[in-house]
């Protein structure tokens, strides 16, 4: 069932976005050769509590995972697409790391995730990357104009993947969010044009590309996390917007 959101409610997303982003960039800052995802995990702790908010991951369950989610942050490098758990492992030059991260505050849950190169990274490296943050910015304009439907965001999004030669990587979606972590609907990061349910004022979506430079299928680890199944480097950008009267409302800008 499909969650609207009233004025009020915006009012609380408001603020559990701005505390996701300014905790999600000083960890974008402090991802460094030498750091370990365990030092970005602390850091995440510390901020949270410091702002007088909680986790939308810790403990969480997603359907599919065999068990609860251990950790505030998913930190996912290289080959890794998305829910890595935080480890002793340190990061070195070359490696790109993806950040995940979900607030709670005042009950009101924001998503949101970013992509980091540590030091000098591969020329195929950075084109993905960028053209993973590309393709979240079409997926958000894509939901501006009058009447547009969910259908519109997921072919923005394979579209400005594939002309840069990158896939979609299949079976991980976007959803909606707000009250809980994962609410109705699935937002497809492929689609057809004017299908699907029509964008209603109300509705909080977390917009999530998560592109792959090689094979678009993907494999589940024995710790519930995600692989490209060749290998293949992966990066993923990630935004909660909210549809709203006169276009829509971006609740994590970064
Ligand atoms: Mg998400």
């Amino acid at each position: 069932m499909v969650l609207l959101k009233k004025d009020k409610d915006l009012d609380g997303l408001r603020k559990s976005g701005k505390i996701l982003v300014s905790i999600l960039l000083a960890l974008k800052e402090a991802a460094r050769a030498d750091v370990s995802l365990m030092d970005l995990e602390k850091k995440a702790r510390e901020m949270l509590q410091e702002a007088g908010a909680s986790s939308a991951f810790l403990n969480y369950k997603p359907e599919g995972a065999k068990k609860p989610y251990p950790a505030v942050l998913c930190t996912s490098l290289n080959d890794q697409i998305v829910h890595g758990i935080p480890t002793n492992i340190r990061l070195k030059e070359g490696d790109i790391l993806k950040i995940d991260f979900g607030v709670v505050f005042d009950g009101y849950v924001t998503d949101a995730a970013l992509t980091v190169g540590i030091g000098k990274i591969s020329e195929e490296a950075e084109s993905l990357m960028k053209t993973t943050e590309e393709a979240l910015q079409a997926g958000l304009e894509a939901m501006k104009a009058p009447g547009s439907r969910i259908g519109d965001i997921g072919w923005a999004i394979e579209n400005a993947a594939e002309k840069d030669g990158f896939s979609v990587v299949e079976g991980l979606t976007g959803h909606g969010v707000g009250f809980k972590l994962h609410e109705d609907p699935i937002v497809y990061n492929y689609g057809n044009k004017g299908e699907g349910m029509l964008l209603k004022k109300g509705l909080v979506l977390a917009i999530e590309p998560m592109l792959s430079a090689g094979s678009p299928q993907s494999v589940q680890m024995k710790d519930d996390s995600f692989y490209t199944k060749d290998g293949s480097l992966s990066a993923h950008f990630e935004k909660t917007v909210a549809v709203t009267e006169h276009g829509i409302e971006i609740l994590t800008s970064f």
